[in-house]
Order: structure tokens, then sequence, then C-alpha cells
């Protein structure tokens, strides 16, 4: 998972990109970049870590330019502090490019072979991003010989993308001296939304992963990109767009920035994430009354942050009392992206403190947005039995994590998965609670869809193993499970013509 951001202006964009980047940096704190435009040059910085540790007021000064697009990264295998697989990407013919991807292409092992034996065109990383701009500018160059660079030549590259590459991908890309191009797979599974703002000069536009983006920089939410639209704003201010980029574009919005990875202030694809958390908690709590009526629950407790809007409506809706048990500390980064086991298990503990009183002798329901390895949870009962609870009941407002996610979230393998091979009741005794609840799949779509419901299809492969794009196989998935398991330097000895042209020093 990453966040994308594409902005032109009447005047210079490097403060609005650094502000923006912000607000979607909840979607990656690996690595961060950005590139201006100006005239035919591009003004770039990049490099690893939070955007408030790469951009210093000098790196800012030199993004000058009305046009820029933005990138924050969250790391998967083998991308992990890599600085050389920092995005933006840039790739100088034609005409020179650079691109910012959210997303994940299935097919990369194979579009690189394309691209060096019959494109001739190197791709330098590991990093699928690369591959994607590189298909870019090899169906640009195509698509503009013998033709000029407009609209047209642009949306028709476009086209050429969806035919080659399979996945999800949500990209901004810039052109040299032309406009900001924007689209998404024609799955429509990662989120992309634009919005304008009127000035006296003309009208800007900024495209983004998510709508808090553009509420916090003035800019009106105009509607999300449609699966396989493309979209492209020239530099004065221009709007083209395109919606038949791919034959057969559905909308499957992945389920999961719901449940865990989008802001909750947020509305993507229509549908409000706050809302959807709510309706989350509502459908979690007719479960128990229908099912579990013998569960004598003294107070319900979330896990910070994002369960909270599901515990609060969980807990109105069995008319129980809703208090906060524990206290984040957040300076302290995300526990999930910690390598190594037993530092995950440690950073719980510093991210997270039980307030005593809040448990001792009562019968506790803790509430989360999800269990993956089930980390998170075995130590917050542990804290929670430790701070004197009598019984400890565990909700997860999402089904069991099964597979392995291959469209842009960082998902363990099956191995680290708690939920493999496990039973409901197994699970529960792993994690070491007196009950476990699970939101069924079918409660979780209706809860999202309750909120649009012209969607009627989401992307819910972790938890039921259906990938949508239909070209994941058994092998694939033994593939990217096996490139995760490995040592950082074998994954990136994949390419034999890999050179260290890393650029991307942060000073
Ligand atoms: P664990 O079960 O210990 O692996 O962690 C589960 C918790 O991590 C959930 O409660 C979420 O808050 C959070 N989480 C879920 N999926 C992800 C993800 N892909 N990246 C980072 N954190 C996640």
């Amino acid at each position: 998972m990453c966040g994308i951001l594409g902005i032109v202006a009447q005047t210079p964009v490097n403060q609005l990109l650094y502000d923006g980047l912000l607000m979607l940096q909840h979607r990656g704190q690996d690595a961060s970049g950005i590139v201006t435009a100006e005239g035919n040059t591009f003004h770039m910085h990049k490099g690893c870590g939070m955007v408030r540790d790469v951009f210093r007021t000098r790196n800012m000064r030199a993004l000058t330019g009305n046009m820029g697009i933005g990138h924050v990264r969250y790391p998967t295998a083998g991308s992990a502090r890599s600085s050389a697989e920092a995005q933006p990407f840039y790739v100088n013919s034609p005409f020179g490019i650079v691109l910012s991807h959210n997303g994940n292409l299935t097919n990369a092992a194979q579009l690189n072979q394309e691209l060096f034996r019959a494109d001739l065109r190197h791709v330098n990383t590991n990093s699928d991003s690369e591959v994607l701009l590189n298909v870019l500018a090899h169906e640009l160059q195509e698509s503009t010989r013998n033709y000029q660079l407009d609209p047209t030549a642009i949306f028709s590259a476009v086209s050429g993308v969806h035919r080659r590459c399979q996945g999800a991908y949500a990209v901004v890309a810039l052109i040299a001296g032309y406009g900001l191009l924007a689209f998404r797979d024609p799955y429509g599974i990662r989120p992309l939304v634009f919005g304008t703002i009127e000035t006296e000069q003309g009208s800007e536009y900024l495209i983004a992963s998510e709508s808090v983006a553009l509420d916090t920089l003035g800019f009106k939410l105009v509607r999300d990109i449609a699966p396989g639209e493309a979209i492209f704003i020239d530099e004065n201010g221009n709007f083209y767009n395109n919606k038949e980029c791919a034959d057969y574009p559905t909308l499957n919005p992945c389920i999961f920035e719901y449940v865990y990875l989008a802001r909750p202030d947020s509305v993507i694809d229509g549908i409000s994430v706050y809302e959807t958390r709510l309706n989350m908690g509502v459908s979690l709590a007719n479960k128990i009354t229908r099912t579990m009526r013998h569960l004598d629950i003294d107070v319900i407790i979330p896990i910070p942050d994002s369960s909270r809007p599901s515990a609060l409506q969980l807990a109105n809706h069995l008319g129980v009392n809703f208090r906060e048990g524990f206290v984040k500390n957040r300076y302290v980064g995300r526990t999930f992206i910690m390598p190594g086991q037993q530092q995950r298990r440690k950073s719980v503990r510093q991210k997270l403190n039980a307030i005593s009183v809040e448990f001792r002798g009562k019968n506790v329901l803790l509430v989360d947005d999800s269990i993956v390895r089930g980390t998170t949870s075995r130590e917050i009962v542990q804290m929670a039995r430790e701070a004197g609870a009598q019984k400890i009941y565990f909700a997860s407002a999402a089904p069991p994590v099964r597979y392995p996610n291959v469209y842009g979230i960082d998902m363990p393998t099956r191995q680290e998965l708690i939920a493999t091979d496990r039973s409901d009741e197994d699970i529960c005794h792993e994690i070491g609670a007196d009950y476990l609840i699970y939101q069924d799949l079918e409660s979780l779509n209706e809860a999202v869809a309750k909120v649009n419901p012209a969607i009627t299809s989401f992307e819910t492969s972790c938890f039921d193993g259906n990938y949508i794009t239909g070209n994941v196989t058994p092998e694939y998935l033994n593939i990217i499970e096996s490139q995760r398991n490995a040592e950082p330097a074998q994954s990136q000895a994949k390419f034999s013509t890999q050179l260290d042209l890393s650029f991307a020093v942060v000073d």
C-alpha cells in the first residue's frame, strides 16, 4: 500500500505536495518523494523515511514549478529500506516521464522480460512500478509515432497499459512540458480521487489516493476516477478524460481500505470509510445478539485507533459501556512493519499500555479492526489479563485473514497468518482469549455496500482467496511467498542487469 498525489496549479506546488503527502502518510512511512515540473525540466527529491524526515527547506526550495507528483511508500518484500526504489520513478524517453504507483502488478516478471527483449528497455530495480512506467513509456512512444503528443495519443497509450498490465494500479504521472496523467486499473481495486479549485488565474486540479488530501488542501472533491478511466490535465489546467481506455471495466474496490488502510475521514468510491466502520460494529452487535447471548460483557474496549468507530457502535447496539482501556504512544512506528517477531511483540507493548482501572475484575470485550499475524491480539489479551480482567472476549471487525494479498497490501505469507489452518476456536486459544468473534464476510460486504448500494462487488481476496483479476495461480502465490521469505540480498539479485543507479540521497 502506498499513497500517491498529483497537482496542476497556477502557482508553485511544492508546499501543496508536501502537505498532501503528510495527509497520506498513514499509507506508507518507508519512503517519500516529490517531483515537480518547470517547463521541460523535472526537479526530484526522494529518499527513505517519512515526509518530515526526507524534505528539508533547501530540498523544498529546489522543487520549483506549478505541476508535480508525490509518493509515500509502504515497504513490501524486496523493496523495504531501498532508496533506489523510492518513488516517483523517472524515464527519459519518450518526452521524459515520472510516475508514482499504488498497487502491485501480478505479471511484473513477464513484463520485465518483454520490456528487455522486445521493447529494448532496461528496468533497473525489482520494483513493479518501474516496470509499469516503462510499459507506459513504450506505449506512449508507439501511440505518438508519426502522430503528435495529444490527449488522444495519451489515452491510447493507457489502453496499451491496460492490455499488458495485470493486477492493481492507481497511477499519477507527469509528461515533461506537457501535463499530468492519472489512471486506475480496469478493476478499480486501489483508490484514486480528484478534485478542483477555481482561482483567479484559472482551474487547479488535485488527484490523490484519498479524499482527505483534497479536504485539507481546500480542493473540492469532484469524484473518483472510474476503473479503466484516464484523466489528463495539461500544464495550463485544461482537463481531458476518457472512460473507455479499458475494454470491460468493473468496479471492485479493495475492502481492506475500509477495514484498516484508509483514514476514517476519507470517502472512497462514494463510501465514507468512517460510516463503514460504524456499520461493521452494528453487524458485530447483531451477530453477538443472535448467537452469543450468553456472553456477560461489562465493558467494550477498542484497540486504538482504527477499531474505535466499530467498537463504539457495537457498544451502543448492545447497550454496554464503551471505555478507552488502552493508551497509544503516537511516537512509535507501526508494529506491523517492524522486522522480526520479537521486535513486533516488544513494539506492541511500547505502543499500547493498559489503564488498569478499566479491566480490574471485569469481563471485557476487546475490539480490533482485524487479526493478521495475531501478535497484537496475543499481547493485548495478555496485557488485559495482567491489568486484572476476569474474562476477555475478542472481536474482529473483519473476517479471518487467510490469504496473501497480491494487489499492493503488505500482508504476511500464509505461514505467518494466524488463521492459516486454524479454526476460530484454535485462533481464540492461540491469542489466549476466552471467546473470539469474527465478522462474517457477507456482513462485512453489506456493511460497506450499504453506504453506496451502487457498488456490488469488492476485492476480498485476503479473506476468501478469490483474486478478482483471475490470473493469480497457486504457483504465483508460492513465488511471491518465497520471495517474501528470502533474504533481501537474494531478492535484490533477481535481475542480473541491475546497476546501482541510486541517486536518492537524503542529506
Ligand atoms: P497482527 O495481527 O499482530 O499481525 O496485527 C494486526 C493489526 O495490524 C490490525 O489490528 C491492524 O490494526 C494492523 N494491520 C492490519 N493489516 C495491516 C497491514 N497490512 N499493515 C499494517 N498493519 C496492519
